[in-house]
């Protein structure tokens, strides 16, 4: 059996940037994807991402300085541009609790940001037909992560590091075994010291043979392309990311629809948020659905005249939400050498490239510099 240092188990955004830190500190590193890297089935795939700072909780802006500052790192390293910084609008009714909130954290971390009236919004931002009482938070700073590419480019500069990064290998049983773990895979049992699992939608199954019952949804959402009528108003430069508050919020939706500029080859992306049908982890439809295409559709017509062209593509990805929409960033109690990284709610890949850092000082020293106390396990009981 060989004997590693390290084993992270999934190649999505949250494993290749673990194993790309662990690498570059040194440490021998065995990456372990059940899939070909940049599938369609998990959570990490395909043309982008939004990167912000404005988030209700402060906890999560401060932790995105970290996270800028680690994609920068990154892009340093690799002599690539990651993050392509756009402007990001936040609008909706000026009494939604989530547009408040969000303003009120970026102010206490002192992100700079605007407050816009609606005639500040129509003005500046005419793509939108908005209500009369709508309003927008604008921050400069966001912008568009090219998903795959960051994959890709974490997983290159892991291996550079000297990583093993398989694919088509999934682990079957983890078990601890003594101070280490033993990895039964589909292919051979290694050894190693410590184990990173950064499994996504197919984690609970691997923790609850570890004695972690863990409550987590797994949703197929679906984003959808439309070539705008009005190109030149959509382009990056004219036209920033968003987030739509709707009226749903009151009913238990944290916020409704987002959208990108044009962005590459493809037309302007939409979709709807935490909309998906739930799903198991081993189910392995990647279609997408009419009807969700159709209630995108209806937004960016309502909303977006402009944009309201031929649908181009839709395709699909997971979501893995914890009841409170929290990370998990923790060691396993009764394993150390066990650390849990995911799942990430439907938000984390923004932080993905700070993520490597953190579960690599989990994994090296149990402990990490950054606030992440409130992504424990313990939150959930276990
Ligand atoms: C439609 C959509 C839009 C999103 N938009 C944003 C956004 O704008 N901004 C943002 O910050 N976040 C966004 N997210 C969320 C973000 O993409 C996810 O939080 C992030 O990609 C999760 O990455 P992961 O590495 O935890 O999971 P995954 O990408 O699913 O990676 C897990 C990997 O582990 C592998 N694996 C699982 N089990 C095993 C096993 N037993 N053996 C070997 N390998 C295994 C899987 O095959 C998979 O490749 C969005 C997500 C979706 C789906």
């Amino acid at each position: 059996m060989t004997h590693w240092d390290y084993i992270v188990v999934g190649g999505g955004v949250m494993g290749s940037a673990t194993a790309y830190q662990l690498a570059r500190r040194g440490e021998r590193v065995l990456l372990l994807e059940q899939f070909a890297i940049g599938h369609m089935r998990g959570s990490s795939h395909g043309h982008s991402r939004i990167i912000r700072y404005s988030y209700e909780t402060p906890g999560y802006v401060q932790l995105m300085r970290a996270a800028y500052q680690a994609w920068a790192d990154a892009e340093q390293d690799a002599s690539t541009q990651l993050v392509h910084v756009v402007g990001g609008l936040d609008v909706g009714d000026p009494e939604t609790p989530s547009l408040q909130a969000c303003y009120a954290s970026l102010r206490a971390n002192g992100i700079a940001c605007e407050w816009l009236d609606q005639r500040a919004l129509a003005e500046r931002f005419p793509q939108f037909l908005l209500s009369e009482s709508m309003v927008g938070l604008y921050q400069a700073d966001a912008g568009i992560l090219p998903a795959s590419q960051c994959v890709a480019t974490l997983l290159v500069q892991a291996r550079r590091y000297g990583a093993d990064v398989r694919e088509n290998v999934a682990v079957q049983q983890i078990k601890a075994d003594g101070d280490g773990v033993a990895v039964q895979t589909t292919q051979e049992t290694y050894l190693a010291d410590r184990i990173v699992i950064t499994a996504g939608s197919w984690a609970q199954a691997l923790l609850r043979d570890l004695g972690l019952d863990l409550p987590l949804k797994v949703t197929r959402e679906q984003v959808v392309f439309f070539a705008p009528r009005r190109p030149e108003l959509f382009a990056p430069d004219r036209f920033p990311i968003f987030i739509s508050y709707g009226a749903t919020e009151r009913e238990g939706s944290v916020f409704n629809f987002y959208g990108f500029p044009i962005f590459g080859l493809a037309g302007i992306k939409v979709a709807q948020h935490h909309a998906g049908l739930v799903i198991q982890p081993d189910d392995d439809n990647t279609a997408p659905e009419p009807a969700a295409t159709r209630r995108v559709q209806a937004y960016v017509e309502q909303m977006l005249p402009d944009a309201a062209g031929e649908v181009l593509h839709a395709e699909t990805c997971r979501y893995t939400s914890t009841p409170d929409m929290d990370f998990i960033l923790d060691c396993h109690p009764v394993y150390p050498q066990i650390i849990v990284g995911s799942p990430c709610s439907g938000h984390g890949f923004k932080f993905g490239a700070l993520v490597g850092h953190i579960l690599a000082d989990l994994a090296q020293g149990g402990m990490t510099k950054h606030a992440i106390a409130p992504f424990t396990l313990r939150r959930f009981g276990v």
